[in-house]
């Protein structure tokens, strides 16, 4: 059937039922006299946000659906609405792939990886068509150029739309992708790059839980110093400026173990969650040859390659070899610096 079809009435109401699944009986027999999709709740666009199949890209997260959902939500709130181009979205939202997703060696593919999420993004949240409105379906070919040339035009569905468009639904929604998917040094970046002010009122989400204790018994088992830079800064008694960072991320299934942390100061934690910071499996640092910085104090990031990362004290764990490799494999943007 065709989704461009079924804007209204009768039809929307059917579409509403077979997309967001049965809604309370109060609530359907409502839509049905009114013919719109009043009954879509909250709760199903959040259900929905959850349940993102992921696609397997040689084994790599893949954070493609969360950035364009969170890119359109940017759109979304700046203009009021998220009816897109293709040939439009394909170099902000590849450049944001490129930029908070894993790395990616061929430059003419990062530069089309829009592509694949605005295929494959579900169809119970989005709508894509062709240049004559007919619809594309998630088997359509993921190819950027392809997209291009039939003019394809990507938009969140109405019903979505609606959710949205109340600030604190907008920001339940985004939490819940940026809590799934990256790390809390990451989410505040990614609401700058894509324009999203999330800083409404929490409820609904409940926060990713952390084992108690987790941070502060990685701070000490690092003598409360940055284990890149030295930073040892304290207001008083109280360590400023540091953290515990998880080497596998905690939304990726990292755990909140010692042997998987290591205690930065912030801007060092920033950068290794961006992947311009790494390790090898020796425990030196790695600086991605991607960095670039006009000043001294940004060039200062280059002279940390190489050097090794403090150890723990004594009986605590080093990081394990196999979280190393995740973050290499996953975050780490490759193309090692010379320095
Ligand atoms: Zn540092």
């Amino acid at each position: 059937m065709s989704y461009t079809r079924a804007a209204s009435g009768a039809d929307a109401t059917r579409v509403a039922y077979r997309l967001w699944g049965p809604l309370r009986p109060r609530g359907a027999r409502s839509a049905v006299r009114h013919g719109m999709v009043a009954g879509v709740r909250e709760d199903d666009l959040l259900r929905h946000l959850a349940g993102l199949r992921r696609a397997n890209v040689g084994g790599r997260r893949a954070p493609h659906k969360p950035l364009l959902l969170l890119w359109l939500f940017g759109r979304f709130a700046a203009t009021g609405t998220s009816a897109v181009a293709y040939a439009e979205a394909e170099e902000p939202v590849s450049r944001l792939i490129n930029e908070f997703g894993p790395p990616m060696t061929s430059a003419s593919a990062a530069r089309r990886r829009a592509a694949m999420p605005f295929v494959h993004l579900e169809r119970e949240l989005w709508q894509l068509t062709d240049g004559s409105g007919a619809e594309i379906g998630t088997n359509a070919p993921d190819r950027g150029g392809w997209l291009v040339e039939v003019l394809a035009v990507g938009r969140l569905r109405p019903a979505v739309e609606r959710l949205i468009a109340v600030p604190e639904t907008l920001a339940r929604a985004a939490r819940l992708l940026l809590e799934r998917h990256f790390t809390p040094a990451l989410a505040e970046l990614i609401c700058t790059a894509v324009g999203l002010d999330i800083s409404a009122p929490e409820a609904a989400t409940p926060k990713p839980r952390r084992r108690a204790g987790f941070a502060e018994q990685v701070l000490r088992a690092y003598a409360y110093t940055c284990a890149m830079c030295g930073f040892d800064g304290a207001l008083g008694r109280n360590p400023v400026g540091l953290q515990a960072a998880h080497v596998r991320w905690h939304s990726q299934q990292g755990p909140d173990e010692v042997d998987n942390a290591v205690a930065l100061c912030v801007l060092h934690h920033a950068l290794f969650d961006l992947g311009v910071l790494g390790l090898t499996l020796d425990h030196r640092v790695r600086v991605s040859g991607l960095y670039v910085a006009r000043s001294d104090a940004g060039r200062a990031v280059h002279g940390l390659a190489g050097r090794p990362l403090s150890a723990p004290q004594p009986g605590q764990p080093r990081i394990d070899a196999s979280y190393v490799n995740w973050h290499v494999k996953q975050v780490f943007k490759g193309h090692e610096s010379a320095a």
